[in-house]
């Protein structure tokens, strides 16, 4: 292996005094310990990312960055952005300084003897390493069963994430320069990650229940967290209302010779078969045309979030992959 690389933690911190003492001590001996079969270089960092806390949070930040600053950097965010918000501006600020990155909670649910085999898969040639949780042994039945429905949800709804992933994931900066390229509001980092492509793996860990501190995800959170990333990531929900009106235009047929039937055979009342079969066919005609309407709002949803159209991973060729890589970036190509 050639000189060890810097890596860069990123650690998301919303109100989490009671746990970041903690979290930063086993940090530190986990990167000694990487510095010291030579795993990352010694400009290696754990940067603590506070989202607006409410807490003593930033000052601890302050005085682990005063006291070892050869391990802990902080970056203080001007107000509360949500969890995706504040890994991704952590990421986007280290992007340029580190090799390597991993996002990881704060409470050490997320089990950081992961990262010793995350480095491993990383320097085997992946670009991204996602940490799965292989168990939730400690997790309530009713957190294991909503996360769990969450994901199999997700996957129905047409949104691709990596099952029982949250956002405790490798990536190398050239992931980084390429996710920072998706220039969309509403982030949802475990469907983008996917998105980017390259060549990645999974390590898995046991879950952990969290060290101190209470969730900061409650339901209604974590409902809203999974409607942002069915409705940023899939237009599933639209392609099914035009399902259901042409569904709802073949039943009406169904109606019409229904209330012929009646009508003929003589058991219908006066104005029941016309009051029925208009019933079934405006329903579905009126769900069809929502349903198209739907399919064009799809199309301006997918345009206005300007994703790059494709990554380009190399190009053979003695220019070099600088220039090719602009004209995947939409901005750059107008
Ligand atoms: N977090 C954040 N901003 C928020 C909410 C949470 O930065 O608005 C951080 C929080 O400090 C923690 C991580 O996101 O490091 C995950 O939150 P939590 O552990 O409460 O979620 P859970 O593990 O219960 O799903
Ligand atoms: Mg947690």
């Amino acid at each position: 292996m050639s000189e060890p690389e810097i890596l860069y933690m990123v650690i998301p911190c919303y109100n989490e005094q009671e746990v970041l003492n903690e979290t930063a001590s086993r940090l530190k001996e986990k990167f000694l310990s990487l510095q010291e079969r030579s795993l990352i270089s010694p400009l290696s960092r754990v940067v603590f990312v506070n989202d607006g806390s409410k807490d003593d949070t930033w000052n601890i930040i302050k005085k682990l960055h005063s006291e070892h600053p050869e391990f802990f950097s902080g970056i203080d965010l001007a107000h509360n952005s949500g969890h995706q918000n504040a890994v991704l501006a952590g990421l986007m600020t280290v992007k340029d300084i580190c090799d390597i990155s991993i996002s990881m909670d704060a409470d050490l649910q997320d089990d950081i003897n992961a990262i010793d085999e995350m480095l491993e898969k990383y320097y085997e040639g992946n670009q991204v390493v996602y940490g799965v949780r292989s168990a939730r042994k400690t997790d309530t039945f009713f957190k294991k069963f909503t996360a769990e429905s969450f994901y199999k949800f997700m996957k129905a709804m047409g949104a691709d994430v990596v099952y029982n992933h949250a956002d405790y994931r490798l990536m190398s900066k050239r992931v980084l320069q390429e996710l920072a390229n998706f220039k969309e509001v509403n982030l949802f980092l475990r469907g983008m990650v996917p998105l980017i492509g390259f060549k990645s793996c999974s390590v898995y860990y046991e879950r952990h229940e969290r060290f101190a501190g209470e969730s900061k995800y409650p339901l209604k959170k974590m409902l809203a967290f999974a409607i942002n990333g069915i409705t940023s990531f899939s237009t599933k929900p639209l392609k099914l209302i035009t399902e259901l009106g042409f569904l709802m235009s073949i039943l009406s047929i169904c109606a019409f010779i229904w209330a012929f039937i009646a009508k003929f055979a003589g058991f219908a009342e006066i104005g029941w078969s016309s009051t029925i079969c208009s019933i079934w066919l405006i329903g579905g005609l009126q769900l069809f045309c929502l349903g198209i309407i739907g399919e064009y709002v799809g199309k301006i949803y997918a345009e206005v979030k300007q994703r790059p159209r494709f990554i380009v991973a190399d190009f053979l060729n003695e220019l070099g992959t600088e220039f090719i890589n602009d004209a995947g970036d939409n901005n750059k190509n107008k």
